[in-house]
């Protein structure tokens, strides 16, 4: 890459000024009164005292405002994090204690939470963000957001505060544009602190530099090359403040002068009114989110016939939605992989009649991979042989914020991020993920892949979701257990799940215990956190 992000958004600003670059709720921003106000947002940071090198949290759902703050802290060379804004207070501060932001830029619904913080924290200045300021007053009143969520979260906050006055978003924008002149940052600083999902324990900010993001939406270029520059139409249902998010619906849709339809949060009834106006044409989601669209387009509820290309990610996607979407949309949906710390993504299925699904596909361009002994990753296994996967490439991060030591474990000499995740090569390059090393499950001498398991069993007709765990006997060791969800309506007897399982896995893979549960607890992003589920099975 040669430009840093705010260099790239100026570009795109540059070649397609008159065209939508942000639509909200119908409201629409081009790309010159984005690149106005962000040199406006810029300008008020300024004033407020950002300068390079500092940290500016941003705490907010997907929105125009997003977008502007982003590039506005990023102008200044400020390092951006973010946060996802239905955390806990609890789990903000925790953030915050990590990161050490003297500036956070708000949603005004948790201003309040953010502004009793404990004193002893280094925050100083808060935004508040109103994110339907700009809507007309009736689709203000008929827009519902997960408020309450936040209300009753506030409450649990009982620090001593330290009570800041949070500066209004709109007055931040009267202060005038940067000067041109006006020194940006470099294509090796820092641009964002990510966190990791948390799947696994606590989350990790990943450092990750302009030159990262930059290279990770040119490979995203390269790898969806059926994308015409300056007409297409993104749809930003996930989150701006996970990496997916982040680069595949924001960094990549401005850096070919897409339209980006935001939503605060993925709903069907959202998606189905804005496709009416705005067909989108590029859809990054992950597979729940597919599964429940293609559905509706099957019923005739919702047209996405429109989509040309599905990118999913973040967990793996069963051929089964893959069908069900291409039947109906008529468009691909191909599965790549990646991680918060690969910007995010390394891997990707070739967009055209060679993908494979059931597989994430082929290296992105400039990324080398390994396939090593988790035990001792300097040994590389043969070709078909499972093993830890390693990374290597311009996306790569630098390493974990204030954690040396992970760091140290994740990151090995010559560039090689460990995934933590086992996969197997094809002998023409095709890789599979099995599980995360961390999940596998030793059962009786056997290695159990859940992932393998909840595919079966998800492709039972009657059951909506499962999630397969160890737990531990009462006579010692570990039995393989899944906790389901059914569909509505639908009865089911464990044993009969056990024996619908027996035809289809080897019986030390069969669960031992069948446990029919309400739900399954998930990531913001929608993925089964296996964790919580075996701690809650284990109560
Ligand atoms: P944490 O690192 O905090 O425990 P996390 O690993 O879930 O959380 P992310 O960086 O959001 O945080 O997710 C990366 C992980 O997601 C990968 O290591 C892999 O386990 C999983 N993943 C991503 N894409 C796929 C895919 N296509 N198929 C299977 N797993 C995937
Ligand atoms: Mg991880």
């Amino acid at each position: 890459p040669s430009q840093t992000l705010p260099e790239m958004l100026a570009a795109s600003v540059a070649a397609y000024g008159k065209k939508t670059a942000l639509e909200f709720f119908g409201a629409t921003t081009t790309y010159r009164e984005l690149g106005d106000q962000v040199s406006r947002a810029a300008e008020g940071l300024r004033r407020l005292g950002v300068r390079a090198g500092d940290r500016v949290a941003l705490i907010l759902p997907n929105s125009p405002q997003h977008v502007v703050a982003f590039y506005a802290a990023l102008r200044l060379g400020a390092i951006v994090i973010e946060h996802n804004p239905l955390y806990t207070p609890r789990e903000l501060r925790h953030q915050f204690e990590d990161h050490g932001a003297r500036f956070a830029i708000v949603w005004d619904k948790i201003a309040d939470t953010v502004a009793e913080f404990p004193c002893d924290l280094a925050l100083e200045h808060i935004v508040s963000v109103d994110i339907t300021a700009s809507l007309p007053l009736g689709k203000r009143l008929a827009l519902r957001l997960p408020v309450a969520k936040a209300r009753a979260a506030r409450a649990q906050l009982t620090a001593a505060p330290t009570s800041k006055r949070p500066t209004a978003w709109a007055k931040l924008l009267t202060r005038g544009t940067l000067s041109r002149k006006h020194r940006g940052p470099q294509l090796d600083d820092i641009a964002l602190l990510q966190y990791t999902s948390g799947t696994t324990g606590t989350p990790k900010g990943a450092v990750l530099t302009h030159a990262n993001l930059r290279a990770n939406a040119m490979q995203g270029r390269a790898w969806v090359p059926g994308l015409h520059d300056g007409e297409e139409t993104f749809y930003g249902v996930l989150p701006l403040f996970h990496a997916y998010g982040l680069t595949l619906c924001l960094t990549f849709a401005m850096s070919i002068g897409a339209k980006l339809v935001l939503f605060p949060k993925y709903d069907l009834e959202l998606v189905a009114a804005a496709a009416k106006k705005s067909p989108p044409t590029f859809l990054p989601a992950v597979p729940p989110i597919y599964d429940q669209l293609a559905r509706a387009a099957a019923r005739g509820t919702i047209d996405l016939t429109s989509v040309r290309f599905a990118i999913s990610g973040a967990m793996s996607l069963p051929v089964a939605t893959v069908d069900r979407w291409e039947a109906a949309t008529g468009g691909l949906l191909v599965e790549g992989y990646g991680m918060t710390e690969s910007s995010p993504v390394a891997l990707g299925n070739p967009i055209g009649p060679s993908r494979r699904p059931g597989t994430v596909g082929v290296p992105f361009p400039s990324t080398d991979i390994r396939v090593v002994d988790p035990e001792d990753p300097s040994v590389d296994l043969p070709l078909g042989e499972a093993g830890e996967l390693l990374l290597r490439g311009p996306q790569v991060f630098q390493g974990y914020w204030n954690r040396p030591g992970d760091t140290a474990e994740t990151l090995l000499r010559g560039g090689w991020l460990r995934t933590g995740d086992i996969a197997t090569v094809s002998t023409d390059g095709f890789v599979t993920i099995v599980d995360r090393l961390k999940e596998i499950i030793i059962t009786g001498g056997f290695n159990v892949s859940p992932s393998e398991v909840e595919d079966v069993l998800t492709s039972h007709p009657d059951i909506a979701g499962a999630a397969v765990v160890a737990l531990p006997k009462s006579q010692g060791g570990e039995d393989v257990a899944a906790a389901i969800v059914l569909r509505d309506g639908v009865e089911l007897e464990p044993e009969a799940i056990r024996d619908f399982c027996k035809t289809r896995l080897a019986a030390y893979k069969v669960p031992r215990r069948v446990i029919v549960v309400d739900d399954l607890p998930r990531s913001l992003i929608g993925k089964v956190l296996r964790r919580e589920v075996r701690e809650r099975l284990m109560k």
